[in-house]
């Protein structure tokens, strides 16, 4: 009996041809970051995945010279992309490193957007058209040492001293940290929590690298000490009461990991696919065999369904608006099957696919950090059941 091997009548990565639902726009925007991704940072990402580093500074205005950097926001440099567009974007950037998507998001979603929805005019006019252009690079501290999933108990506090502010506190796990210029710094006043625009230079603010990462190596993740660090009054940010400023910030990131995520998932899958293909064992490719199929079948539906997901969330978020239950459903799924098809191709890959030469351990390892920030997927779990249910069960 001979073997013959079926060429799939459509790219392999797009057997429901979802390409078909992307305009012109879109695509010609996804193009631009793939090409730039492939030049700038496919070739080496490996490399600094092993040594533990990112030329975020290069890389960032790289990037901003493309018009990655905020694209989804209107004015001060950017470009006013759809989501959906961003959305494609973060996909692209993942489907190279979970590590320089982190960098985008945090640097569009999070800083720059906490700038643009709840900055004074004076912030948005000061920070936002360099960060657009990855001259200068932005970062966000919300998270703590003792307060992650319940920012709401933060400890770090910003009081008040004549006219100015005084800021104490750490913040933890903070992306692109000792690399920023600008820092949103989240902390509880006698009013409640509220944010503030933390130039890196200013006395009191130290950034050390959180070291021994064995998962988005490639990227730049920090603790930030804040001592008696004294700020302008207008170095509040004058449009955020409460946790609704970060949480509003985090609802855009989590949006571009809904997409970026699919990335990550669509790296791993062609990879299975090309190995499998030219793996012999037992005098034929491991392709031929029907486990190896069904996984790949498995995979490819998995990975078709999330994209789905991901371009119907966009669209939603274009037309009417999202809310968090929603984004909640695309970050828990979308991770999570990213996460299973990286495994599943590890398997595939054999004792390959351990190693730094393929990219699908690097994507796995990656994906345990996305499952965690941005809300865990427990947390998504609780805020998807709680709009179902009404019931809310966080504490
Ligand atoms: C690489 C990396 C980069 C990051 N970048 C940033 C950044 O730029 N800025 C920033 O502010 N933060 C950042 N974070 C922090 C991230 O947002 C937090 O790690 C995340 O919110 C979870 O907090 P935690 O790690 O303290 O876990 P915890 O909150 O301690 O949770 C531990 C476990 O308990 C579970 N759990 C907690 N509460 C409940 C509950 N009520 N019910 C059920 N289960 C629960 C969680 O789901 C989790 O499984 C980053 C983290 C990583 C790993």
């Amino acid at each position: 009996m001979t073997t013959r091997r079926l060429r799939p009548p459509v790219a392999p990565d797009d057997l429901l041809d979802v390409d078909h639902l992307l305009d012109d726009e879109e695509k010609a925007i996804r193009d631009t970051v793939r090409d730039v991704v492939t030049d700038t940072v496919r070739p080496h990402v490996a490399g600094w995945y092993e040594a533990g580093e990112l030329p975020a500074r290069e890389l960032a205005l790289e990037l901003g010279r493309v018009g990655v950097l905020g694209m989804h926001l209107e004015g001060y440099g950017s470009a006013g992309t759809s989501a959906t567009a961003y959305g494609l974007a973060c996909l692209e950037l993942e489907a190279a490193d979970s590590g320089v998507r982190s960098l985008v998001s945090v640097q569009g979603s999070l800083a720059m957007h906490a700038l643009h929805a709840y900055g004074s005019e004076d912030h948005r006019r000061e920070w936002l058209p360099r960060m657009a252009t990855g001259e200068a690079i932005g970062c966000f501290g919300l998270t703590e040492p003792d307060h992650g999933s319940d920012p709401a108990g933060m400890r770090t506090t910003a009081r008040r001293d004549g006219g100015d502010w005084v800021l104490d506190g750490t913040k933890m796990w903070i992306t692109n940290g000792s690399v920023a210029d600008v820092a949103v710094v989240w902390a509880q006043t006698d009013d409640g929590i509220r944010g503030f625009v933390v130039p890196a230079g200013t006395s009191g603010f130290t950034a050390t690298d959180v070291r021994h990462k064995m998962s988005l190596r490639a990227s730049v993740t920090s603790e930030l000490v804040l001592e008696g660090l004294r700020l302008p009054a207008s170095a509040e940010l004058p449009g955020a009461q409460g946790l609704k400023g970060p949480l509003g910030c985090l609802n855009e990131a989590r949006f571009g990991i809904v997409f970026g995520a699919v990335g990550a998932a669509r790296d791993c899958l062609l990879t299975a696919l090309d190995y499998a293909g030219s793996r012999v064992q037992f005098d034929r490719p491991i392709s031929g065999f029907q486990l190896t199929q069904a996984k790949l079948a498995d995979m490819t539906l998995e990975y078709g369904k999330a994209l789905l997901l991901a371009l119907h969330l966009g669209r939603a978020k274009d037309a009417r608006g999202l809310a968090p239950a929603q984004v909640s459903l695309g970050k828990l799924n979308n991770v999570r099957e990213a996460l299973e098809i990286a495994r599943t191709t590890r398997t595939i890959l054999g004792a390959n696919g351990i190693t730094l030469d393929y990219p699908v351990m690097r994507h796995a390892n990656n994906l345990e950090s996305v499952l965690t920030y941005e809300g865990t997927s427990e947390m998504h779990a609780l805020t998807i059941g709680q709009a179902l249910t009404g019931v809310q069960a966080f504490r």
